[in-house]
């Protein structure tokens, strides 16, 4: 039996991944326990995990969702705040560390403060990772806007200063990089298959590509009509009362079932009317809904997309960030989505008529999700992570 210690942000993406791998950890006998924040507690404890919330270690105020998803987006602001979570968090997860002597450490990508201390006391360490792997090749594929590579540059200093201050703390990074990529030597999970990751071909052997780890349905949905058209811009940025409203204009008397996912900002009162063949919840059981739809119309989160294409369902994507735009890219490239250029009722109906048309969409994403399929998910992950605990 092995002691597994897991690290992640409070975000439903990068947690979602990891949870049937805990469970699957657990069923195999070993023990997991699992440092998060209040948000994420339910579902973790639900999986059998000893649950330990970071909440009160915040350095100055809570790490919010939106905070959580910048961190993605922003170098600057995400080695700022990694940085001081880390550095806030260090003296008791030190003690932790010290009094559990876990086998072996599991940090998100971006948690980077499980990354530091695993590395600080020469822990075993598996990175996970719920985007693409990172690296110069696959960097390609998530453009970065000039106004991004501007405000980089100039967050240099500031970026080599909180560096520093974790180099005092008796931390052995060398640069920024050390903390926010991986290099060829980190064992690493990736949540995708090696024919859906671009440029799978330049990773190391360290690297796992599992394939997603979809958590099984836990509800039913009726199929009212002969196609189903499901909508969600995901669970962070999706105060989009406009689109959805565009969305509902664009499906009323249409032959089509509508399912739209909202997210708890939006008010379902100030949609307007919403007509039968639509239905419109804050959260619906997704994986219950992709089983039965026959296009999603999404953000292109990397969770979102992985799922939708697991069950085979093709892709209107409208992507809000950098990272979904690099998933929204492959997408289209491997055929099995359709990227409008504008997210107005009459585009946004007309790509799903597209999809829905032609037979070549559905065809390569049941491709995409056969080579899902046989990469094993959540039991190559927990074969992974047992390889590299210490024996
Ligand atoms: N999700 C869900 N119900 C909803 C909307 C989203 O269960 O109504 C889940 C979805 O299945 C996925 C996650 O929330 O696992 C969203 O992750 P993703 O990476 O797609 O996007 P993010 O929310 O991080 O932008």
């Amino acid at each position: 039996m092995s002691r597994i210690v897991f690290f992640c942000i409070p975000a439903h993406g990068h947690t979602n991944p990891t949870l049937e791998v805990v469970r699957e950890l657990i069923s195999r006998g070993n023990e997991v326990i699992y440092y998060s924040y209040d948000i994420m507690r339910d579902k973790i404890e639900e999986t059998g995990a000893k649950f330990v919330s970071c909440d009160k270690y915040d350095y100055e105020k809570k790490l919010s969702q939106e905070e959580a998803v910048k961190i993605g987006r922003d170098i600057a602001f995400s080695t700022e705040i990694l940085v001081n979570t880390t550095l806030a968090i260090d003296d008791a997860i030190f003690a932790d560390m010290k009094k559990l002597e876990p086998d072996c450490v599991v940090a998100d990508s971006m948690a980077v403060w499980g990354k530091a201390i695993a590395m600080k006391l020469g822990i075993p360490f598996v990175s996970s990772t719920t985007t693409f792997a990172f690296n110069k090749y696959s960097a390609k594929i998530m453009k970065q806007s000039p106004k991004q590579l501007f405000s980089m540059i100039f967050s240099m200093p500031k970026i080599n200063r909180n560096i520093k201050r974790l180099q005092n703390k008796g931390y052995p990074v060398k640069n920024v990089l050390d903390i926010i990529q991986n290099d060829e030597n980190t064992d690493t999970i990736v949540y995708t298959s090696p024919e859906f990751q671009p440029f799978s071909e330049t990773f190391s052997e360290k690297y796992a590509f599992v394939g997603p780890s979809v958590r099984p349905a836990v509800s039913e949905i009726e199929k009212t009509k002969e196609k189903l058209v499901y909508i969600s811009m995901g669970t962070v940025n999706n105060d989009m009362l406009s689109f959805y409203k565009n969305c509902i204009s664009a499906f009323t008397e249409t032959k089509y079932q509508v399912i739209i996912s909202v997210g708890n900002i939006v008010r379902i009162d100030e949609l307007g009317k919403i007509p039968d063949n639509i239905s419109v919840y804050h959260s619906v059981d997704q994986i219950a809904v992709l089983q039965k739809a026959d296009v999603f119309v999404s953000h292109c989160g990397m969770n979102s997309a992985s799922e939708s294409l697991y069950f085979g369902v093709p892709l209107v994507m409208l992507p809000q960030t950098p990272e979904q735009g690099g998933v929204a890219e492959r997408v289209k490239q491997l055929g099995a989505g359709i990227k409008p250029e504008k997210a107005d009722s009459l585009s946004v109906l007309n790509a799903v008529e597209r999809l829905l048309g032609d037979k070549a969409y559905a065809e390569n994403a049941a491709k995409i999700s056969r080579s899902f399929r046989k990469c094993g998910g959540a039991k190559s992950a927990a074969d992974k992570i047992l390889s590299v605990c210490k024996k």
